[in-house]
């Protein structure tokens, strides 16, 4: 069944001919046709299941089911964010009852027979809310994808893409106690652009941007397991996070990632070989309650300064905690 003009689903779950026809009559003359009809509990279930309606009117008394039993476990059903306006209608007058009714999930309660002014009157107000509703969940919607959205510039680094600085204070810190408690090492790279200044004097800003993000975009590729972090670290430099990696490891893909970049073939006229290159620094640890990432993040500084030192265009090694 398509929504009806006013946009509105509606179920009528009643056993008895007769009042699904004097209801069917109501509901047209207020512009609602062809609702949905289950003569049974285990029907309206079933049609709830598939259709999904946004109003049901819920018979208390059904051949089956009790119409409370029907109310709570359609309650139940309903996932995050669903609501279904549910109008009870019901031959039995005493408060408690009534009160049955609201506390099982019911949103109203109506006394049979039914007036049609009533019964008018009360679908109306419950049109209302149900439009509140959908006018809620599209807000919330639009909510959470502002939301994501913000997640995702504030942890990503504008220029080039990559995890920034702040994700990689956030994961790196969760990867080194992942790997303690794993007992495995884990592994830092620092990758720095050599001669990059000259590459901005030479070339101007705009293209030194462009070159950050080529060399961005091989640092990510070599980060492939999901446990591995590629971020930009701030200016010309990187750093690449590997868990469950030894230094040998480390090496050797500090080294992949070396001659990538050198591939790239960028040309760099003022710089040593002529073309963009990389200096790499590694260090590695088995995480302990004695050591800390901050250290180990000290020592791939210190062999990065080294690669610098020895040439550039390069890839050196430095122990946790040595100088
Ligand atoms: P070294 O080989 O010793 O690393 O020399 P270097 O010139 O690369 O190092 P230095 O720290 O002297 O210069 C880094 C340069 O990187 C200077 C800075 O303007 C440039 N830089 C940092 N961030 C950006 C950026 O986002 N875009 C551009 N185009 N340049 C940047
Ligand atoms: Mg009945
Ligand atoms: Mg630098
Ligand atoms: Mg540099």
């Amino acid at each position: 069944m398509a929504r009806n003009a006013n946009g509105l689903k509606v179920l009528v779950v009643e056993d008895s001919k007769v009042t699904i026809k004097v209801l069917g009559n109501y509901l047209r003359r207020m512009g609602i046709r062809e609702p949905l009809i289950a003569e049974s509990g285990a029907d309206a279930l079933e049609i709830y299941r598939r259709e999904r309606p946004d109003l049901i009117l819920l018979d208390a008394q059904l051949p089956d089911i009790d119409g409370f039993d029907v109310a709570q476990q359609i309650r139940a059903m309903e996932e995050h964010r669903d609501w279904t306006a549910i109008i009870f209608l019901t031959s039995k007058s005493k408060d408690e009852d009534l009160a049955r009714g609201i506390e099982v999930g019911g949103d109203d309660y109506l006394m049979k027979p039914v007036s049609e002014v009533v019964l008018q009157a009360k679908v109306g107000a419950m049109q209302r809310l149900v439009e509140m509703q959908r006018k809620l969940v599209r807000v919330t919607h639009e909510l959470d994808d502002a939301n994501r959205e913000l997640q995702r510039l504030s942890t990503t680094d504008g220029l080039t893409g990559i995890a920034n600085r702040r994700m990689y204070d956030d994961l790196a810190q969760r990867e080194w106690r992942r790997c303690e408690r794993m007992k495995k090492p884990i592994s830092l790279v620092l990758v720095d652009v050599d001669s990059f200044k000259l590459f901005n004097d030479n070339y101007g800003h705009q293209a030194g941007d462009e070159c950050l993000k080529f060399v961005a975009c091989q640092v990510a590729k070599i980060a492939q397991r999901p446990t591995d972090l590629a971020a930009r670290y701030g200016g010309e430099e990187f750093v690449l996070v590997l868990g469950e990696t030894d230094a040998h490891g480390a090496n050797w893909l500090a080294n992949r990632l070396r001659q990538q970049v050198a591939e790239l073939n960028i040309p760099h006229y003022a710089a040593k070989f002529q073309h963009v290159t990389v200096s790499c620094g590694v260090a590695s640890a088995m995480p302990d309650g004695s050591r800390s990432l901050n250290v180990l993040l000290k020592s791939a500084d210190r062999a990065l300064y080294r690669a610098k030192a020895a040439g550039r265009d390069q890839v050196v090694v430095c122990e946790y905690g040595k100088e």
